[in-house]
């Protein structure tokens, strides 16, 4: 490649709002042949809602989601937004917590009121010793419809199931058609329910789920998705998606996302639209048609 296409190259996707941090990006990525995306605030707008609330018997909505909204608070997890925010529509009060803990993902831990709640994943709930298993059937119709399933105990008895609901960014399934255009595998890559991310997955028409992954897991993914498909680009957003980006052939960070994701990659996409992330291929293609 001649340093002259490469500028035009890079010059052009500037226009198009794709920062090449790195030239070598623009010449390699055209030899792709899977793209995995994180899902919560990559494929998705990262903001969620909470939309169900199941209480168990012997337990008050308003009570339980006074509880767990207080422990939130201590937390920076869009969930927990979700949750704090729910509470404040319903005029709920937030309580003062002590010795909150938090287990990056799994849940959140804390004392309100002399009461302990657990708030998170089903697997937090059997790490803690807790059975999820009146919940087994209403979790997975929650599931099924692409919602978050969560899980609050208090004073080591389950008192809730409370689900999420992300929205998928409208421009998604348009960027996922583009990239089958161009002949590439779609990944999804997520520490979400299994269940949740199969059901997003078929709406969006992912190829291939990799969930349940914790935090510290998503570099091993990017490893296995080479072994089986070849060179891999990374698009995510996260501080726990900076390893992955590093990792994989080309990370591309959504520059609406944190600092350490942004650093970690070699190209950062200007707007939350994941076309980019074609355009930046469809570049890196063109720019090596015009040098032979
Ligand atoms: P992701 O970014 O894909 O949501 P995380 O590793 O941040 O992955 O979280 C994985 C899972 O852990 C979440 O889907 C949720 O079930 C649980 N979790 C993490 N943090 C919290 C929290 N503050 N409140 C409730 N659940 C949480
Ligand atoms: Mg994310």
């Amino acid at each position: 490649a001649t340093p002259t296409s490469i500028m035009v190259g890079t010059g052009r996707a500037a226009e198009l709002g794709i920062l090449f941090r790195q030239g070598e990006a623009l010449q390699s990525l055209k030899e792709v042949g899977i793209v995995a995306l994180d899902k919560t605030g990559t494929l998705t707008k990262g903001r969620p809602d909470l939309t169900d609330f199941v209480v168990a018997p012997g337990f008050s909505e308003t009570d339980v989601l006074k509880l767990v909204a207080a422990v939130e608070s201590r937390s920076e997890h869009p969930i927990a937004e979700a949750i704090v925010e729910a509470a404040k529509r319903k005029g709920i009060p937030l309580a003062t917590t002590e010795s909150f803990d938090a287990v990056p993902g799994f849940g959140v831990s804390a004392t309100v009121e002399g009461r302990k709640v657990d708030v998170g994943a089903d697997r937090f709930m059997t790490k803690l010793g807790y059975s999820v298993a009146e919940f087994v059937t209403t979790a997975e119709r929650l599931a099924l419809e692409g919602k978050s399933p969560l899980y609050a105990a208090i004073d080591g008895r389950l008192a809730a199931i409370i689900a999420v609901a992300d929205p998928i960014k409208p421009s998604t399934p348009q960027a996922i058609a583009a990239l089958h255009a161009l002949g590439l595998k779609v990944a999804m890559v997520t520490g979400d329910n299994s269940k949740t991310a199969k059901a997003i997955a078929r709406q969006i028409g992912i190829d291939e789920v990799v969930a349940e992954v914790l935090p510290d897991g998503k570099v091993d993914t990017v490893k296995r998705l080479r072994d089986k498909f070849g060179k891999i680009a990374f698009v995510g957003d996260g501080i726990n998606d900076a390893p992955a980006l590093a990792e994989a052939d080309i990370g591309l960070a959504i520059g609406t996302g944190t600092d350490i994701a942004i650093e970690s990659a070699d190209v950062v996409l200007m707007s939350g639209d994941l076309r980019g992330v074609v355009n930046a291929i469809a570049l890196s293609k063109a720019t090596i048609r015009n040098i032979r």
